[in-house]
């Protein structure tokens, strides 16, 4: 399929991929058993400019859009969904100070998040608060000149390894959703540690740990945006990087797929090779036919975000449940495919398969997903009336 890619979008896809094969293929079936942070595959991933892809120039990025980036979470899927979401994380952190941040914090902050430097790390579920996040019970007090921080962040992705963290915390309880807002606290602030450190299913080379604000003091000009803005800013935010989720979908199918038909050709039963059962051909269309339709949708979602559109939150919503189900769905068949061997760990489908569940979990599940479509669908039924 013909996808239209400029020059510069197969470059920076030839070069994803590059890294993708030399780098993460040979060890990411031990950064999966151990548990292990990619720290070095970062470096390689930061030397080769790929954290700064969709930040403008004038904060030290390439000055690339969505589907730039897009591309290149594709690729590293495709080889480690694990480091995909390490690396994906740092988009979801950074955009709440990308689109909402002041000046001053988009100087200070963004310059060392497009280098690689700086890992960055995006907080609002709780034990209580998942997809309901109206219920946070994280507080930010205004003291002074400082505010004050409690509570505590589940599930994190990058906790740890990130300096920046992009936390949504409540400054006025009484106004429910509308007394939430954003604030930016850096590693190493007094009265912000790590707590639990997650044992997965999958992405295992990813590090997901609650945060933990124990009367954490932050500047006052480390709020994004205003007080009471701390929805508006979580929710474009993942407007913004859900369709990325869906990239990750793509990636992970599309590796599957590459596996499963390698061992299909090579594997005999009956006297032939598997590939000639048109049972096998038949799954074999559909995974390829599927994963094709999910790029395409995650590929025009990228590109309706990148044309300036204001409300691309059912495209991304759409990119991102399709995509992942396919990707459930394919790397599932996978397995199949290769019957009992696709099962073992010396083939790399029983990671995919592990590794794609949580994204029809994380950045909003797939049923919810499922609601934001409909509602925006009716809405604009009512409206059309
Ligand atoms: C590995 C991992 C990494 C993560 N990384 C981050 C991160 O970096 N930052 C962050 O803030 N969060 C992160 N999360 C949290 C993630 O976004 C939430 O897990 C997700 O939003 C769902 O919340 P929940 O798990 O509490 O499920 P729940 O909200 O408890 O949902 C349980 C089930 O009920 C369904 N359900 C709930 N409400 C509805 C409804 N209204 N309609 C239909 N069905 C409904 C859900 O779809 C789901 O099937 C991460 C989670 C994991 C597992």
């Amino acid at each position: 399929m013909d996808y239209l890619l400029t020059e510069e979008q197969i470059m920076i896809r030839d070069l994803a991929r590059q890294i993708a094969v030399e780098k993460i293929v040979p060890v990411r079936a031990e950064l999966d058993e151990h548990n292990k942070f990619p720290t070095e595959i970062m470096k390689a991933m930061a030397q080769a400019d790929l954290f700064g892809i969709y930040i403008p120039e004038a904060y030290g990025g390439l000055g690339k859009k969505s589907l730039d980036l897009y591309i290149a979470i594709e690729e590293i899927s495709k080889a480690c969904l694990g480091v995909s979401t390490c690396y994906a994380a740092n988009a979801l952190g950074s955009y709440p100070i990308l689109l909402y941040g002041s000046e001053a914090q988009k100087q200070k902050y963004i310059p060392s998040i497009a280098s690689g430097k700086d890992f960055v790390a995006f907080g609002l579920t709780e034990a209580n608060a998942g997809s309901d996040a109206s219920g946070i019970q994280t507080t930010a007090k205004l003291e002074g000149n400082e505010y004050v921080l409690n509570g505590t962040k589940q599930w994190i992705t990058n906790g740890g390894e990130a300096r920046i963290y992009t936390v949504i915390a409540m400054t006025d309880k009484s106004k429910g959703a509308r007394g939430a807002s954003a604030f930016i606290v850096e590693k190493g602030t007094p009265g912000f540690t790590f707590g639990k450190k997650e044992n997965k299913m999958g992405i295992r080379a990813s590090s997901t740990t609650e945060l933990i604000f124990n009367n954490c003091r932050i500047p006052k000009e480390n709020i994004i945006a205003r007080e009471g803005m701390g929805f508006i800013v979580a929710m474009k935010t993942l407007d913004c990087s859900r369709a990325g989720v869906g990239a990750q979908g793509v990636g992970v199918a599309q590796g599957a797929i590459d596996e499963c038909i390698k061992f299909a050709k090579g594997r005999i039963q009956f006297g032939q090779p598997i590939t000639s059962f048109q049972a096998i051909q038949h799954m074999l269309a559909d995974m390829q036919t599927q994963t094709e339709a999910a790029r395409a949708l995650v590929y025009s979602a990228a590109r309706m975000m990148d044309s300036g559109a204001k409300d691309f939150s059912r495209a991304s919503a759409m990119a991102k449940v399709f995509a992942t189900d396919v990707a459930m769905k394919v790397t599932t068949d996978a397995v199949q495919v290769m019957g009992g061997s696709g099962y073992m760990k010396e083939y790399p489908v029983e990671k995919m398969m592990r590794d794609a569940k949580i994204l029809q979990i994380y950045e909003g599940t797939n049923q919810v997903q499922r609601n934001v479509i409909a509602l925006d669908m009716i809405r604009e039924a009512t409206k059309q009336k």
